[in-house]
């Protein structure tokens, strides 16, 4: 038979004893201390401070100790597990702020780094001035027309009024592919020294009424500097239709510098000549910045247009006889008027662009203040 106080067993008792708690209660210290991750501080409170730690085991055995001894052990264990949680509540704090502070700095984001997208690029001014242009006129019915750069010469010249002993013909100001002199009778071949040929082709092409615009690069025997380029840009129009008078082409500058320059613009008209059209005209349109108020006013100077109020855009006119009797339309049916301006002109003076090489070396950094516009 048992004693009384059988259940007081030594090997129980081993586990409570003072210096057994001290030591457990250490080790978990240690151990928390020691953890330098949340992760190993997870595995520390499994040992240390979970169910089957020593500790918790320890606590499980109080109630096998006789009553007397129950009170003291039960406050030992419990001072060495509150001590536990506490340590494991500061080190679960402390690394939890260390993670946090790390966090920070990995993932912050530097909102002064360039970015890697590949940058936009932009389209040559002198395209989308030209489209700008043609624009209007293709809102108005307009349709766009084009021809070849290498053009016959009879279609250059001839057919728009040019005599055969005229200035513009000679080498010093065209650039011939086949000169004349070696096409035995036949037409000679130049680079188009204007976008006025498609108007010849337009008219041979179709049945009037024609309403076309025609853009195109054009070529003059001209060094490149910087108000001059051997290529350039033209645009032209070519109404033909019956009863078209000089009041219809007036009106139809004016839509097109309000449509490209503002609702209070204007056009004027002065004589000039020109071999395809007659009567001719240069046209001048009222300079944009300064509405014509820089005239005789030495308070209000403007650059845009030195000061004269106008500025020169190109030249226009009635549509010649001869070149509708060339292109075999009937004169007597028929009128018609044409006008044809430079784009690198417009382009300087509507952005202040001073000099013509910028706009044909290709450097991106003069293309990309002009955006993609479409
Ligand atoms: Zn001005």
């Amino acid at each position: 038979m048992s004693a009384p106080n059988k259940s007081y067993d030594p090997v129980e008792v081993e586990a409570l004893k003072p210096e057994n708690i001290e030591r457990m209660r250490d080790e978990a210290l240690a151990a928390f201390a020691a953890a330098d991750s949340l992760e190993a501080l997870q595995e520390a409170k499994t040992a240390h401070a979970g169910g089957t730690s020593p500790l918790a085991l320890a606590n499980r055995e109080i109630g096998a100790l006789p009553p007397q001894a129950k009170a003291e052990a039960g406050k030992r264990v419990g001072q060495a597990r509150g001590a536990v949680n506490k340590a494991l509540a500061a080190r679960q704090a402390e690394l939890e702020a260390e993670r946090d502070a790390r966090v920070l700095v990995e993932e912050s984001v530097d909102v002064t780094l360039p970015h890697d997208r590949v940058p936009a690029g932009a389209r040559h001014p002198l395209t989308t001035m030209m489209e700008r242009v043609a624009d209007v006129f293709v809102s108005m019915g307009y349709e766009i027309a084009e021809g070849p750069e290498v053009e016959a010469e009879w279609f250059n010249f001839d057919a728009l009024n040019f005599g055969p002993d005229h200035p513009a013909r000679q080498m010093q100001d065209t650039f011939f592919v086949n000169g004349p002199e070696s096409a035995k009778g036949e037409s000679g071949v130049v680079l188009r020294t204007h976008t006025s040929p498609v108007q010849a082709r337009a008219l041979l092409d179709r049945e009037p009424p024609v309403y076309v615009v025609c853009p195109g690069r054009v070529y003059r025997t001209d060094e490149l500097d910087a108000t001059h380029t051997p290529v350039f840009h033209q645009i032209e129009l070519l109404a033909v239709d019956e009863g078209l008078t000089m009041a219809d082409l007036k009106g139809t500058l004016d839509h097109m510098v309000r449509a490209l320059f503002g609702a209070d613009m204007k056009t004027r008209l002065r004589p000039n000549f020109f071999p395809f059209t007659e009567p001719s005209a240069e046209m001048d349109m009222l300079c944009y910045v300064c509405k014509g108020e820089s005239i005789g006013n030495p308070d209000r100077p403007c650059r845009t247009c030195s000061s004269e109020g106008w500025i020169e855009l190109g030249g226009c006119g009635m549509v010649n006889p001869r070149v509708l009797t060339a292109c075999g339309v009937d004169p007597e049916k028929y009128s018609g008027f044409a006008f044809g301006f430079g784009i690198e002109r417009m382009l300087m003076f509507r952005h202040n662009v001073e000099d013509m090489r910028d706009m044909v070396e290709g450097d991106v950094r003069f293309t990309r203040p002009f955006g993609m516009e479409i």
